[in-house]
């Protein structure tokens, strides 16, 4: 099982990182992909990277952290794309976050310009929403952008669902589905079928159902993948071998 969306770099796991990751190696969560959020985030990644197995990297100025000049921001993410190209699957986390109070048409350049960086280097993104489904297909397309990569956090319906597998992505699934509230997207995997999605815990975010107030880590990966037992009336080991093939298609691997 891969964890394809998990914030390892984060300081909350700074005492205890190993531990967290044997945890999750003791559930079968054996992979996992660190999305970038700020300059100093990726050095830290990188970092990581060089300690543990099987940690995958992406870089990107992620929409809650975008610094003041975007000019500057985006020449940095360039030249850490070049310089550690051999490093690194995707860029991202990038996006539209319509509960920011940055306007929205000064988001779409910050998501433009790293998208089109992303293509200059021919990496899949990993894409950051919130309340912007409605635009945000738009603006890959107006970007012209045909790497694909994951819609992260993916929560809608069968139609915004179906815009997004068009243009070349996968939708990421975590702990939203193991809420009553997560029916919808309940539905919107089932109709999608299971090679649509990858697994997820945004960790340390995102808790799963029964874990509120805490931490969330990338072992509580089994509870997303229950669920989707339940839906698609599959072993945890079929589930875990179709998302896995999905994940290196989606990036690439071997
Ligand atoms: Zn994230």
């Amino acid at each position: 099982m891969i964890d394809s969306h998990c914030h390892l770099d984060f300081a909350v796991f700074d005492t205890d990182r190993g531990e967290v990751i044997s945890r999750a190696n003791e559930c079968g969560v054996n992979a996992f992909l660190i999305p970038g959020t700020t300059a100093e985030g990726w050095d830290k990644q990188r970092d990581i990277k060089t300690r543990y197995d099987n940690i995958y990297l992406a870089f990107g100025w992620h929409p809650w952290f975008l610094p003041d000049d975007i000019q500057t921001g985006c020449r940095q993410l360039e030249q850490a794309i070049g310089v550690y190209s051999d490093k690194i699957i995707a860029v991202g986390e990038v996006g539209l976050d319509a509960t920011l109070p940055m306007p929205m048409a000064q988001q779409e350049t910050w998501l433009s310009e790293q998208l089109r960086l992303a293509q200059q280097a021919n990496l899949p993104v990993i894409l950051h929403h919130r309340k912007t489904h409605h635009r945000l297909p738009a603006v890959i397309k107006d970007s012209g952008f045909t790497c694909g990569g994951v819609v992260h956090g993916f929560s809608g319906s069968p139609e915004v669902a179906q815009a997004y597998l068009e243009l070349g992505f996968k939708l990421g699934i975590g702990g939203t589905i193991t809420y009553p509230r997560g029916k919808k997207t309940l539905a919107t995997i089932k109709a999608m079928g299971l090679s649509s999605i990858l697994l997820e815990t945004d960790a340390p975010d995102m808790p799963m159902m029964g874990f509120q107030g805490q931490r969330n880590e990338p072992a509580h990966l089994v509870g997303v993948v229950q669920i989707l037992q339940g839906l698609f009336e599959e072993s945890a080991e079929h589930i875990s071998h179709v998302t896995d093939a999905t994940f290196r298609d989606t990036f690439s691997l071997a």
